[in-house]
């Protein structure tokens, strides 16, 4: 299969040839020629299958195909609405690359940065607006923004956009938009409030659902260290400097955990920095920048403002703490191995955690190989307490009495017995496979 093959013409075909893309992947290969045919999508794919080329590449191409001469100000003609900042940075950047041999124009509209030059821009040609809600809503009180003569809106990462609580934005701009033009919705999950969303949005949408990115499987390293609670930050330092990693990404749950352990770090002569939503948008744009080109060893994140981090060939993800939505581990461990390359992805797993370790390892249907440093064997006399500022508070109390210590002092994997009563998988068989609705998931967080 090539892209000329999906009918896309000789300049994006070009374009993304000069970005080292030889053959389309799975979503792009089905969802570009639904596309160009003109009907509504719902596709789930989750960050990591280059979905981004496979909404930006048939829009470019119908965009230019349709395009009238116009006098005076042309309209905005197809909007992206993005969940975070970054991520709508880079799908904005990608339709520039993509769309470089073309006539287009693409504006990013996000908050946290001045609305000023916003304005000017919006004075001069946009084709393809990539906007997060909350920024293009204020555009739209200001009447800055002519929402008018939109053909096409693709809501990206739409699942996110309800975790965090912009239906009510969504709606609102919903209401604006003109009712005939093409609508294209991606997620990576499908609760039933995305399927109220996608009934009342598309029209008669063609469905494609595409595996989590193979890279999951096969490029990824997953690895679990027992750890005592108050020993994660000591074993990360360890691992950081007996491996020499560098370019590593860490999770953890909230922005104040993320906080003090890029402090902890950088008092360990570790180069870290913290992201996440109360950092302005110039500060977390120079951390990533900086994590980019490799200058910061270490950026420590929550679930939410990694969202948009796409960096190829990022080598470690590290789950300093292990997320309480099983899915969020896949979008964690989704930020290594990417478009082909190896990637290790380690989780540093307490007492407290084996709850959430074991509903991962059910969702991913995986038993994730566990290393014990030695050294940093768990103390079989702590006993778990219950995960605060998270949605297991008063479940993970009491679940297990400590991993089982075999093979001290050298690695060892799951094939070796466990002792004591930790994340057992007999206990889970027949429970049914829950999955916690939106409207819960995100409840209790301080992302
Ligand atoms: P996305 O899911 O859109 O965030 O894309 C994930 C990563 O895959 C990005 O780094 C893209 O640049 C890359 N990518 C997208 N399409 C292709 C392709 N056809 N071949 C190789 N890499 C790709």
């Amino acid at each position: 299969m090539t892209f000329s093959a999906l009918g896309l013409s000789d300049e994006l075909v070009r374009a993304v040839t000069e970005r080292g893309y030889t053959e389309p992947t799975p979503v792009q290969a089905q969802a570009i020629p639904v596309v160009l045919s003109g009907g509504d999508l719902l596709a789930g794919a989750q960050t990591g299958t280059g979905k981004t080329a496979g909404f930006t590449l048939p829009i470019l191409q119908r965009l230019t195909a349709s395009a009238k001469p116009v006098t005076g100000k042309a309209p905005i003609r197809a909007l992206v609405l993005i969940p975070t900042r970054e991520l709508a940075v880079q799908v904005e950047e990608s339709v520039r690359d993509y769309g470089k041999y073309l006539k287009l124009t693409s504006m990013t509209m996000i908050g946290g940065v001045n609305i000023n030059p916003q304005i000017q821009r919006l004075k001069s040609r946009v084709d393809i607006l990539v906007a997060t809600p909350g920024r293009l809503l204020d555009h739209l009180q200001q009447k800055t923004l002519d929402l008018s003569h939109i053909e096409i809106l693709v809501l990206d990462e739409a699942d996110r956009m309800l975790d965090m609580g912009f239906i009510r934005d969504i709606k609102k701009i919903l209401a604006i938009l003109p009712r005939q033009r093409q609508n294209l919705l991606f997620s990576a999950t499908f609760s039933d409030e995305i399927k109220n969303l996608a009934d009342g949005l598309l029209n008669k949408p063609a469905m494609i659902e595409v595996a989590r990115h193979n890279a999951t499987a096969e490029l990824i390293t997953q690895k679990i260290y027992p750890v005592d609670r108050e020993r994660k930050r000591e074993l990360l330092t360890h691992l950081i400097k007996e491996y020499n990693w560098h370019q590593v990404l860490v999770f953890t749950r909230t922005k104040h955990g993320a906080n003090k352990l890029a402090e902890q770090l950088n008092k360990d002569d570790i180069p870290a920095l913290a992201i996440h939503g109360n950092k302005s948008q110039a500060a977390r744009t120079r951390a990533l920048a900086e994590f980019k080109t490799g200058k910061l060893q270490v950026l420590v994140a929550t679930d939410i403002a990694a969202r948009g981090i796409d960096i190829i060939e990022l080598p470690h993800v590290v789950n300093f703490e292990m997320p309480n939505v099983s899915e969020d581990y896949v979008h964690r461990i989704g930020r290594t191995g990417r478009a082909g390359s190896e990637g290790e992805a380690s989780s540093l797993v307490c007492i407290d955690e084996h709850k959430l370790l074991h509903d991962i390892e059910r969702l991913t249907k995986s038993e994730i190989p566990v290393v014990q440093v030695p050294g940093f064997e768990p103390d079989p006399r702590i006993k778990a307490e219950p995960i605060l500022n998270g949605q297991n508070r008063g479940q993970g109390g009491g679940r297990g009495q400590g991993q089982g210590r075999g093979g001290q002092g050298q690695a060892r994997t799951r094939a070796a017995p466990r002792t004591g009563s930790g994340p057992s998988r007999t206990n889970a068989a027949g429970k049914p496979a829950a999955r916690a609705p939106a409207s819960h998931r995100s409840g209790g967080y301080n992302r």
